[in-house]
């Protein structure tokens, strides 16, 4: 492997740089980022080539914040001649001598990149059809994903990642449809944060009809309306107006109340959920109060971060959360993430994990 593609919010590029660089030089990794500001895309380029599943697994994806996207960089192709774009390509991946169950086409998330759309269109399924024919791309769900980068139609570089090691969306964009009725265009927010950040099972046994959640700085409730469209109860707390359509789902009680003040006023409470704009830092104080007290059983919640040092600023929530929680000695699962439909902001999972307890039979101790 060369190193890593990662693509990123475009702006972010200083954040998804640095954070690559900690995470490499963590697993040993010796490499330096780079990009171009505003392109959406980072290079981490090693100082060295080796293994391309070594690389991978010292840079989960999942341990990445700022990445929507993250493949390993195994190749690059430049001054591909426009009339014959294909033959070369094919080549390419043939000498990975890697079989594939499937390819992502994947381009920045800029103006200039989405101009490639039409041709990718076109493209892409002569590929995947050449490849077939050659038995590397077969319909296998364990085999790695090859990524192709376009910076424009003459340079492409292949990356590749194994499912579940990256995101499942290509180019990390989560395409959710607006849902009707919904009060704002943050309720997509709410709904990424339950697809990117938990899973299956975790979603099957919060998201259930009947549970309770709390909802600080709600207005006008795009995020409410997530909860009461599944049957949960929602203390939607905020001095703004809520959306008369969230009114009517009967499932909401609007409290006029101080966020950091607030309490529930019944002990099972599911989920604390909250979008309040604050200082990152005593919003990440105020959740890890409510978990770690078991005041929720767990949260999601916004960390609109400063124009500069974020990478830092976020760090320091990191930090404020740990200490929160080891004044108990509890330990906790946190995931962050900068979501599609995340602007200056991160969106972060947080629960309590509950020291297993042993099936009863096996307690006993005979
Ligand atoms: N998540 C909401 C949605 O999907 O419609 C949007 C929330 S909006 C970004 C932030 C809200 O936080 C504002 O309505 C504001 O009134 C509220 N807010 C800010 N500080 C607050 C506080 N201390 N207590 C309660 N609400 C607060």
């Amino acid at each position: 492997a060369k190193g890593l593609i990662l693509l990123c919010r475009p702006g972010f590029e200083p954040e998804c740089s640095a954070e690559a660089d900690v995470l490499a030089k963590r697993a040993g990794i010796s490499g330096k980022p780079r990009t171009e500001t505003n392109s959406g895309c980072v290079h981490y380029v090693f100082d060295e080539i080796f293994d391309w599943k070594l690389a991978q697994d010292a840079t989960p994806f999942h341990a990445l914040v700022f990445a929507r996207q993250r493949s390993v960089w195994v190749e690059r192709l430049s001054d591909l001649p426009t009339e014959d774009r294909a033959t070369p390509l094919i080549e390419a991946i043939e000498a990975l001598g890697v079989q594939i169950g499937r390819i992502e086409a994947e381009t920045a998330d800029t103006n200039e990149a989405k101009t490639l759309g039409g041709f990718l269109k076109r493209f892409i399924p002569h590929i995947e059809r050449a490849l077939s024919a050659r038995r590397i791309l077969r319909n296998k769900a364990d085999l790695p994903t090859l990524h192709l980068y376009f910076k424009d139609s003459s340079q492409i570089d292949l990356g590749l990642s194994d499912p579940g090691n990256a995101s499942p969306w290509p180019m990390g964009i989560a395409r959710l449809r607006m849902p009707r009725n919904a009060p704002s265009r943050s309720t997509l927010k709410l709904a990424e944060a339950f697809d990117a950040l938990m899973t299956e099972d975790e979603r099957v046994q919060s998201l259930r009809a009947g549970l309770y959640a709390v909802d600080l700085g709600a207005a006008p409730g795009g995020w409410s309306f997530q909860f009461a469209e599944r049957g949960l109860h929602v203390f939607a707390v905020d001095n703004g107006p809520l959306a008369d359509a969230l009114i009517q789902t009967g499932m909401v009680e609007h409290v006029k109340a101080d966020g950091f003040n607030w309490r529930a006023p019944r002990k099972q409470v599911e989920w604390l959920v909250c979008d309040m704009v604050e200082q990152p830092g005593r919003i990440a104080q105020l959740v890890a109060d409510w978990v770690a007290t078991g005041r929720c059983k767990r949260a999601i919640f916004n960390l609109k971060l400063p124009m500069k040092k974020r990478f830092d600023e976020l760090k320091r929530c990191r930090q404020l959360i740990d200490s929160r929680f080891k004044v108990h000695g509890d330990s906790y699962v946190l995931r962050i993430r900068q979501l599609y439909h995340d602007r200056e902001e991160v969106t972060a999972y947080l629960a309590k994990i509950h020291p297993h307890t042993l099936p009863s039979d096996k307690q006993s101790g005979r």
